[in-house]
């Protein structure tokens, strides 16, 4: 790390070390009494016998620490987030204020059913929005991520195939090179085999490579659509038919459903369970490993394997079914009930929008997009760029990269420009891709000024400034970082210097 100040501080940025090592065991902010009898005396013998060695800081120490490092993030409310495939949308306030009531922001999961019937009621009001956009007959609300929701989808289909006595001879799951890598990871934990159905030059799936693969040990396909490449898969509806034709059943990962909410229903195109990231499409916010939210729908082949809790209205009241006894159920995804306070939000957004609303949330979406493509395109290739996309815009480095600057260098580049970057080198499918996603949230000042941006480091690439690529970024906390090393041996633990211990004790 290099820095051009003494201090290290940056424009009004502190520098600080670890928490860890400026925090001791022994300091805390807050003064208890001591626990009355014995120290464990409630503990049945559990007590820890060594110190926990948990960095103690004062109050305004903690504050400074984690205001700091707040300082250090990208934020929505700081500008354009273009990372495509992640929907980086403005997260209205109405949500956060509905989330906070006391009534939804203060439960306990194991409160008396009588004392939560509100927010059965939101959850279930919930489900029928979501069923309703979506035009599918049931929803597992628990799932509580895009990948827990695939995990539950592909369960229901297993225990679909167990009632019908394939469970072990239809083995096989069809993924499109193009997918997400959540899709062949999800099948895989589920106990399928993963066969890849390879990329064609379009972008798309076809029915014919589709066609060529399925057969009697066919388990499903998943799809997603519009897919990664942010197009339509205008082949989906015969895709579909042809592999429920041989048997099979069809997930679609509805993580870009951001792109058609209002306008296509997936029920329509014959899917049999999708999730729906309600942090993506509904605004609930993410990022930094946030709580997230995957209600996953199902069709009338799967409804009867939802898991539980199922929510189930009686005359005055609503109960939830907790056991699967008794059921077709799987099981269950987790604990409880799913995150409530993203169903708060999420709801609290479509109620706000309303139905003609959340139609239109697409089409600004994918119009934004497009004018972002229609910008970009006369400065980098885009790979698929002769036609419309959908919601994210697709460029890869290859108009770039023989003048010495890829598309890492341009990701990096964009950290000293004040922007996040764009996703990078997804989908696989296109060398160095670059996809960008705008989403319906952003004006067209923002947008202008982010095309603006890119435009200019064209231009820089143009004029042969290749080392001020490959020394970006110069201004942000940290240089350039060894990414592939922080992946392949990344350090989970901190471990004091060796000599931390002397020192403390000397000072
Ligand atoms: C985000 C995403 C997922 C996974 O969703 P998580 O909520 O991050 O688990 C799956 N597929 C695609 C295409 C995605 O963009």
């Amino acid at each position: 790390m290099t820095t051009e100040t003494t201090s290290g501080n940056k424009g009004l940025q502190q520098a600080e070390p670890l928490i860890f090592e400026t925090g001791h065991a022994t300091g805390t902010g807050v003064d208890l009494p001591a626990p009355k009898g014995g120290k464990y005396e409630k503990l049945g013998g559990l007590g820890r016998k060594a110190a926990l060695e948990l960095p103690g800081l004062s109050e305004p120490e903690t504050m400074r620490h984690f205001v700091r490092l707040s300082q250090k993030n990208y934020a929505i409310d700081l500008g354009l987030f273009p990372l495509g495939s992640c929907t980086m949308k403005h997260n209205p306030r109405l949500n956060e204020r509905a989330a906070r009531f006391e009534g939804f922001a203060d439960l306990h999961p194991l409160q008396p059913i009588s004392t939560v019937q509100g927010a059965l009621e939101l959850m279930d009001e919930l489900a029928h929005w979501l069923m309703t956009l979506t035009g599918m007959p049931a929803v597992a609300l628990s799932p509580k991520a895009g990948a827990h929701g695939e995990f539950c989808g592909m369960l229901a289909i297993k225990a679909a195939l167990e009632a019908r006595g394939e469970a072990t001879t239809r083995r096989r799951v069809l993924v499109p090179s193009s997918a997400h890598g959540t899709n062949p990871a999800t099948a895989a934990a589920a106990g399928f085999t993963v066969d890849e159905i390879p990329a064609r030059d379009d972008g798309r799936v076809h029915l014919d490579d589709v066609k060529a693969k399925l057969g009697p040990d066919v388990a499903a396909i998943m799809i997603t659509n519009p897919n990664t490449c942010g197009l339509f898969e205008p082949e989906i509806k015969n895709i579909a038919d042809a592999v429920h034709e041989a048997g099979g059943y069809f997930y679609c990962d509805g993580a870009n459903y951001n792109a058609i909410v209002g306008k296509v229903r997936p029920g329509d195109l014959g899917v049999d369970a999708m999730h729906i990231n309600l942090h993506k499409t509904f605004s609930t916010p993410h990022g930094g490993g946030g709580p997230g939210a995957g209600p996953t729908v199902l069709s009338a082949a799967l409804a009867p394997f939802a898991p539980v809790p199922h929510i189930v209205k009686k005359p005055t009241s609503r109960e939830l079914r907790e056991h699967a006894e008794g059921t077709q159920a799987f099981g269950r995804m987790c604990a409880f009930h799913g995150q409530m306070g993203m169903f708060t939000r999420a709801l609290t957004y479509m109620m706000s929008h309303g139905s003609d609303g959340l139609r239109q949330v697409s089409e600004d979406a994918v119009l934004n997009a497009n004018y972002l493509l229609a910008r970009l395109k006369p400065h980098f290739n885009a790979p698929f760029g002769e036609r419309p996309c959908m919601h994210e815009v697709l460029l890869d480095d290859s108009s770039i990269k023989p003048k010495g600057v890829e598309t890492i260098d341009m990701a990096k580049a964009l950290l000293d420009e004040g922007y996040h970057p764009f996703t990078t080198y997804f989908p696989l499918v296109v060398h160095g891709a670059m996809l960008i996603e705008p989403t319906e949230t952003e004006p067209k000042r923002e947008l202008d000024r982010f095309a603006d941006v890119m435009i200019a480091l064209a231009e820089r690439v143009n004029a042969g400034e290749v080392e001020f690529f490959k020394q970006a970024p110069k201004l942000a906390p940290m240089r350039r970082l060894d990414d592939t090393r922080a992946a392949r041996s990344p350090k989970l633990r901190w471990k004091p210097e060796a000599n931390s211990a002397a020192k403390q004790a000397a000072e």
